[in-house]
This record gives structure tokens, C-alpha cells and sequence, in this order.
């Protein structure tokens, strides 16, 4: 994991974060008793490959492609429990999936996805959420679930923009 102010839309070791995802999932498992199968594992480690939403066919064609299954309801159901697990996110705007930065069961983030070259950062939502209870809390209206994706450009596509 990367260190937790660092950012992610910068050149930074991801070697280190992508390991770090899979040892702290696998450590994750062994204490809650999930059982991490070959195929929820080789789905996260894919989803951990880069920081970029992926959406579940272009996983379920890396899966075919190393002869880990072929049926769309075998991803599915491995990108269900990554998520009620907290170790991925679906991303409701691109219909995708991305790895979780701070892997933990039902927290709520905010998401700044990059809308050139699909990378994706989860910032915490707390400072947000706030505001958002109490616009609802003044129309009378109960939150069951804040989802707050913002898109833009990261710091490499930006300077790309301006070359
Ligand atoms: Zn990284
Ligand atoms: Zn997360
Ligand atoms: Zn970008």
C-alpha cells in the first residue's frame, strides 16, 4: 500500500502497492475466514495490476485468456465478493471495478476518476458526507448511500493536455 497521502496520479513504486494490495487481502481473509479462491484472487491481483477502472468483461477475457474460466457468472461472482468485502469498489458512472485503496468492509469513499486515462483514486469521504446528511437531513430525507464519483483529468493527462 501506498503510504497514505501519496498520490496515486503520480510516477510512484506501484509494485509496492499492487503487493501490498494482495498481502493485505489474503491477511484480510485468514482473519475473517473468507475463503480468497483462485479466481477472486487472480480477479483483485488484475484489478490491482494498475490504478485504472477495469470493467468485468475486460477481466473475464484475462480469465479466459489463462484458462480460469470462461462464464461471465464466474467474474461476477468473484467481483461480488471483492466488493462486499470491501476490496473493490464498482464504480456506478463507467460500470467498472477498482481496487480499494484502504480495503475494509462497508467503508464509503469518494472517487476521482480520470476521464482520459481511467485511472482512478479513492479519497476519504468523512469531511463530505457531512454536508450531504445535513442538505438531507433539512429536506427530511434518510441517506442509505452516499456514491460520489467525480471525473476530471489527473496530473499526467493534464500535462499531456498542455504539451
Ligand atoms: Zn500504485
Ligand atoms: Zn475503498
Ligand atoms: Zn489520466
Amino acid at each position: 500500500m501506498p503510504p497514505a497521502n501519496s498520490n496515486i496520479f503520480e510516477h510512484h513504486d506501484h509494485r509496492r502497492c499492487a503487493l501490498g494490495g494482495m498481502s493485505e487481502a489474503r491477511e484480510h481473509c485468514r482473519r475473517a475466514g473468507l475463503r480468497l479462491t483462485a479466481v477472486r484472487a487472480r480477479v483483485l491481483e488484475i484489478l490491482l495490476e494498475s490504478h485504472r477502472a477495469l470493467g468485468a468483461y475486460d477481466i473475464l477475457e484475462r480469465l479466459a485468456a489463462e484458462g480460469l474460466g470462461s462464464q461471465p457468472p464466474v467474474v461476477y461472482r468473484a467481483l461480488e465478493f471483492l466488493a462486499a468485502h470491501g476490496f473493490v469498489h464498482r464504480l456506478e458512472r463507467l460500470n467498472a471495478f477498482t481496487a480499494c485503496a484502504v480495503p475494509q468492509p462497508g467503508h464509503e469513499a469518494a472517487f476521482l476518476i480520470c476521464q482520459s486515462c481511467r485511472k482512478v483514486a479513492e479519497t476519504p469521504l468523512a469531511g463530505i458526507a457531512a454536508g450531504i446528511d445535513q442538505q438531507a437531513a433539512a429536506l427530511g430525507f434518510e441517506v442509505r448511500s452516499r456514491v460520489v464519483e467525480i471525473t476530471g483529468l489527473c496530473t499526467t493527462c493534464r500535462d499531456r493536455e498542455a504539451a
